[in-house]
């Protein structure tokens, strides 16, 4: 149909994915100004999955000009109206859930249980959330009106492809503003998928653009002068290069970057619980979490007793195919990221950290890496200090509460941190005391839409999620008269 400006080629490798994709500009897959595609690579096996178009600055430009051309009209639109849209969305996203989890399954390497049970109901959840706002915005700032902000420019990482896609994207309609958005180049065929989607929703063209490419385009999209606001997550380094940029342009700006999250366990926590709580925070998606409770820090009398607890459960997770409905611990989502966790684990044995995996065999091709704990770290090694982005643990001790406040907020980052205890007064202390945008108690790696997620320090600023994240999306205008 007239969808396509061109021709995808016959036949594809694997289920749900098609051979080729284009940009998504103006409500049509276009072909790329560039001329220029490249391989998106299935990390379950190291196997060329799909080709993407590779958007220059022109096609990042008629991504904005498609964009500024839809916002009159959608920003116009009454919420109701624009609600309805974002319910469309929610429900074709449930009904194509199986297709979806696939999908990313394939294209990112998780878990295809955490694809099907975590991926896809939450990017739901988000769109019929904001959808419930998009038509009762008076109540977010009462007696004040609350305007879109105009065209948003949105740059997103691999971990989550499609969640943090809904993230972007149902806050910023909700609001009234239109998307330029650009997924991960290891991870754009959801993304593209989802344009499917809106079409199907029917949401005027030029509402939501979506273009693919490297650190490049995501500059582009940076730097557009005709984004009203940029919102991006990934990490800090990049997070950094982007404030540089838009020092002094007057656009708006949100970070959400990386963490080194402290999940902190006292003597008297349940701890068979916590066990479950801290491995959920760890091997969560092979790790590759922003707010990944990668530092353990357990207070020195239960220490030992711990440990061993999590080398048994750590003995019977399941590393392997993530397209395997029994696996625990899926693909790396690529080798430049598997070569990153490999050079820091061996940062922490040449610190002279003990490293603990258990025996498990890999699959032979594509990219793993096992389970993995650390023992005998110290503060100063690279293991503690830095984010290794996947499913390495590295466990340091404590004696009291203030030690554990201590050392849990001696971190550039301040994402989000766990606390296991069976004292209510200590939580409610160690909440305050923390220096983390999200504080867990006695759980873990919980999200729900209406809880604004963020940072604290070099993890970011800006909240997504909640009230505070669409207030992220609007400018707030006293009533006069
Ligand atoms: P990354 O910063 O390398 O890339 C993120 C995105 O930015 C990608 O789309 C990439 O193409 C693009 N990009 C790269 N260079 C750019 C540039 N100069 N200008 C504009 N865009 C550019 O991060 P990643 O490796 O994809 O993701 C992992 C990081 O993301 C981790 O640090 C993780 O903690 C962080 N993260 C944070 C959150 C959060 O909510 N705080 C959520 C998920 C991931």
């Amino acid at each position: 149909g007239d969808l396509w400006e061109f021709d995808p080629a016959p036949e594809s490798a694997e289920p749900f994915i098609d051979p080729r994709y284009g940009l998504f500009i103006g409500g049509k897959f276009v072909a790329p100004k560039s001329k220029k595609w490249f391989d998106s690579i299935a990390p379950r096996n190291g196997a060329k999955l799909s080709e993407i178009a590779l958007a220059n600055a022109a096609d990042v430009d008629a991504a904005y000009a498609a964009a500024a051309k839809a916002f009159p009209a959608w920003s116009k639109l009454p919420g109701k109206e624009r609600g309805k849209y974002l319910f469309r969305i929610a429900r074709l996203l449930q009904d194509r859930a199986r297709e979806f989890a696939v999908a990313e399954t394939l294209d990112g390497g998780k878990p295809i249980k955490e694809s099907r049970d975590f991926d896809l109901p939450m990017a739901a959840a988000h769109f019929f959330y904001h959808a419930g706002w998009a038509d009762k915005l008076e109540f977010v700032a009462p007696g004040r009106a609350l305007k879109p902000l105009g065209v948003i420019g949105q740059v997103i990482p691999w971990n989550f492809p499609l969640l943090m896609l809904a993230w972007k994207i149902a806050p910023a309609l909700a609001t009234g503003n239109t998307v330029v958005i650009k997924p991960a180049e290891t991870t754009s065929i959801t993304a593209l998928k989802f344009a499917t989607i809106l079409q199907q929703a029917g949401l005027p063209p030029g509402v939501v653009n979506i273009v693919t490419g490297a650190g490049e385009t995501g500059a582009a999209v940076v730097n557009h002068p005709a984004a009203a606001k940029i919102a991006f997550t990934g990490s800090t380094e990049v997070g950094k290069i982007i404030q540089r940029a838009l020092a002094g342009t007057g656009k708006r700006l949100t970070l959400e970057l990386g963490g080194k999250a402290a999940n902190i366990v006292f003597e008297d926590a349940p701890l068979d619980q916590a066990v479950e709580g801290i491995i959920n925070g760890i091997f969560f998606n092979q790790g590759h979490v922003c707010c990944a409770g990668s530092r353990l820090l357990v207070q020195e009398s239960v220490a030992d007793l711990v440990i061993g607890k999590l080398k048994r459960r750590m003995q019977v997770l399941r590393v392997g195919d993530p397209l395997d409905k029994n696996t625990d611990i899926g693909a790396i989502n690529s080798a430049e990221q598997l070569a990153k966790i490999k050079r820091l684990a061996a940062s922490g044995v040449k610190d002279g950290a003990e490293l603990h995996q258990p025996a498990c065999k890999l699959p032979n091709k594509g990219f793993y890496f096992p389970p993995s704990l650390f023992t005998n770290v110290t503060q100063s090694h690279r293991i503690a200090r830095e984010e290794i982005f996947g499913p390495v643990l590295s466990i340091l001790t404590f004696r009291t509460p203030e030690e554990a406040i201590e050392k849990a907020n001696n971190t550039p980052y301040g994402l989000s941190a766990g606390v296991w205890t069976d004292k209510g007064s200590r939580i409610l202390k160690m909440a305050v005391e923390l220096k983390a945008g999200v504080v867990w108690a006695n759980t873990y790696n919980k999200f729900d839409p209406s809880s604004p997620f963020g940072g604290y320090k070099q993890s970011g600023f800006g909240r997504e999620g909640g009230k505070h994240g669409l207030l992220d999306y609007a400018s707030i205008e006293e009533l006069r008269g």
